[in-house]
């Protein structure tokens, strides 16, 4: 998401109004960022977007790893000896950190910081580690149940890759069966492994929905999260208070308007 608001035109349509309009050169247009370079495009701009993890991948590897960072295999295999290791180099960084901001890091106050803060970063991307075949272990059940699921409010905790603050909210999640179900604490569970990572709102939204899709291969899934951002409420972007709202829906929610529609009912929405 971009954290740029839109550039008003306001001042010049002020120009305008008040007689000192004078014409201006045209200027080239700008090429957006999102569809690259290239002198010309293949389809919709959509589809010329930059490649996301989400479309690159799979959404499970084969050792049951569901998009990992880089280095997530070997924060897994480390030994106690290396995990200390590495929580020691992240506590010097940030160090450097507090020192380049004029803060002393031998005060009181500061003196465990750093090494508070690095176990925080690492529990906040602990979802790099997560197997999804632990997370919903045994809880995929056969079940003739042909109807809606959907859990609310699932409360989820986050951190925007763009600034490393948190973002947070709730999610809601849905799906219709096909003949499989899975145990309706996993949906919670699954939200969570996938936003103890860096993320941004639209991305965790569609992981979600995909990894669900891979799990139970159901008739469709749907995934709302609604998000207070602190990289946009405390620096002043936008009003405190306010939210974004992001969708994913695949299978019959995206083909069918009639069961996107009972879902906004039971979530409210409409
Ligand atoms: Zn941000």
């Amino acid at each position: 998401m971009s954290d740029t608001p839109a550039k008003s035109s306001a001042s010049s349509e002020h120009e305008e109004l008040n007689g000192t309009y004078s014409p201006r050169p045209i200027l080239p247009i700008k090429r957006s960022k999102l569809t690259g370079s290239s002198e010309f495009h293949v389809g919709t701009p959509l589809q010329t977007r930059v490649a996301s993890p989400c479309t690159l991948n799979p959404p499970i590897d084969s050792d049951g790893l569901s998009w990992p960072s880089q280095g997530a295999r070997k924060r897994i295999e480390q030994t106690p000896e290396e995990a200390e290791a590495r929580e020691a180099r992240i506590a010097d960084a940030v160090k450097v950190i507090l020192h380049e901001l004029g803060e002393d890091v031998d005060r009181e106050g500061l003196l465990e910081t750093p090494e508070r803060y690095a176990r925080a970063m690492l529990f906040f991307t602990k979802g790099y580690e997560d197997n999804i075949r632990d997370v919903i272990k045994r809880a995929v059940f056969e079940e003739n149940h042909d109807e809606m699921v959907i859990v609310r409010d699932i409360e989820i905790y986050s951190l925007c890759e763009h600034h490393l603050v948190p973002f947070f909210g709730k999610a809601h999640i849905a799906y219709i069966p096909n003949k499989r179900v899975l145990g309706l604490s996993k949906l919670a569970r699954l939200a969570e492994m996938y936003a103890r990572r860096f993320q941004v709102q639209e991305r965790l939204t569609k992981q979600i929905a995909m990894a669900l899709s891979e799990i139970l291969r159901p008739r469709g899934v749907a995934v709302v999260i609604e998000a207070t951002h602190m990289c946009m409420v405390s620096r002043g972007v936008q009003k405190t208070g306010s939210s974004t709202t992001t969708s994913c829906m695949l299978g019959c929610f995206r083909d069918h308007q009639k069961t996107r529609e009972e879902f906004l009912t039971l979530l409210g929405r409409k």
